[in-house]
């Protein structure tokens, strides 16, 4: 029944042609999934416009943001799905080969992928014909290649993506050029994660009016959430976006709440009075927060914020690239400072030590290159301002 419905979808876009599945995709308001929130027609209407050949497809299967998994559930889950949809994006973006890069940490994810695209290949839902179509003219021509991460958590950002996949070290560069006029290869490209991608389906399948019932004007659709932490049912739930957090969280059996980290590691806290927040892009960004990539990480009263925050330095110390220098030794410097506050072995007073923090965040938000610098120090400072961390040293 998967490789049926496979058929269905992209016999459906291959007869409403690729204008048509742009506007839908357009009209539907669909919004990137991976924490950048950037509308996903725009970006397809960028590449489908680029008088550029050839141009590139690529699924951002990178997954690595801590607390983050739901692109993998989709991919062990449903693999034909994520076939499909990368199909319908290459064929209405007129790029003929997509590459699907994972993280190396998936394996079962990966395999099921890799028997997805033979068994599609083999009955011709991918290639030179894609479902019989003539090639000349048409674009029905489309191929998936998959390529395995090897474990950096900077791959997720497009340009090192880019950067991996054509053989060279995992490193950012700066933008512009975006990926739409200067991506894989240099050539034009659209990127998408996994959920983006896979919201294409009901898109086209059941139309732009009832996609966008569910959700807000701003945030139309449903949103995946990785919740985990101190609840009683941790686990991935689909929601309309535009739920409350705190009903989230009554769903998840989350009680006695000191604070939910929202976004993951790049993103911040909310406090235990800000819970009726609704989850959407444009309300989190309006409260200081972010949604990220769908991370809800619930802390208990009996958490204690030192050693979490600790973590997170840690990771962005190891994670960095070391590229640009705000980020190879601010990162380093952050985690020494953290460490400093959590152990209660400060370089003079407290306050001094929390305001070298609130210093160095912004020299690595201000000149870092990527997202990764510029992002490193958004949970620790949130967790200062908002829920009075490091308040005392040691605390
Ligand atoms: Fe590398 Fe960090 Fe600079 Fe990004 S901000 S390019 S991860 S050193």
């Amino acid at each position: 029944p998967r490789v049926r419905h496979l058929a269905e979808h992209v016999r459906l876009a291959l007869e409403r042609g690729p204008a048509h599945v742009l506007r839908e995709v357009t009209d539907s308001g669909l919004v990137g999934r991976g924490g950048a929130a950037f509308p996903t027609g725009r970006k397809w209407q960028a590449v489908a416009q680029a008088p550029v050949r050839p141009k590139y497809l690529v699924c951002n299967a990178d997954e690595s943001e801590p607390g983050t998994f739901k692109d993998r559930v989709l991919m062990e889950e449903d693999p034909f799905a994520v076939v499909e949809a990368m199909t319908i994006a290459g064929l209405a973006v007129g790029a003929e080969q997509g590459f699907l890069y994972i993280r190396g940490e998936y394996p079962l994810a990966l395999a099921r992928l890799g028997n997805a695209v033979e068994v599609a290949r083999a009955r011709g839902f991918l290639g030179e014909n894609v479902l019989g179509r003539d090639v000349s003219g048409s674009g029905a021509r489309f191929d998936i290649e998959l390529r395995r991460g090897a474990g950096a958590y900077i791959c997720g950002e497009e340009t090192a993506l880019f950067a991996s996949l054509e053989g060279f070290r995992g490193e950012p560069r700066a933008k512009p050029p975006f990926p739409v006029e200067v991506g894989l290869f240099g050539r034009p490209t659209v990127v998408n994660n996994v959920e983006t991608l896979v919201n294409v389906l009901p898109i086209l399948n059941e139309g732009v009016a009832k996609y966008r019932s569910l959700g807000t004007p701003g945030s139309p659709g449903t949103r995946l959430f990785c919740v985990s932490g101190r609840v009683a049912h941790p686990g991935l739930y689909e929601l309309p976006f535009g739920v409350k957090l705190s009903e989230l969280l009554a769903l998840a059996g989350a009680k006695k709440v000191q604070a939910v980290l929202l976004g993951g590691a790049a993103g911040s806290f909310v406090t235990a009075s800000e819970l009726e927040l609704p989850l959407t892009f444009e309300d989190t960004r309006q409260a200081g927060a972010t949604l990220g990539s769908g991370v809800v990480l619930v802390l208990d009263d009996t958490d204690a914020l030192g050693p979490l925050l600790a973590r997170i330095a840690r990771f962005f110390r190891d994670e960095s690239c070391g590229q640009c220098v705000p980020c190879r030794v601010g990162t380093v410097r952050q985690e020494e400072l953290v460490q400093r506050l959590t152990r209660g072995k400060c370089h003079g007073s407290a306050g001094q030590e929390r305001a070298l923090l609130g210093e160095l965040g912004q020299v690595m938000r201000d000149a870092s290159i990527c997202g990764l610098g510029q992002t490193a120090s958004t949970a620790i400072e949130s967790a200062v301002a908002k829920l009075g961390a490091f308040q005392e040293a040691g605390k």
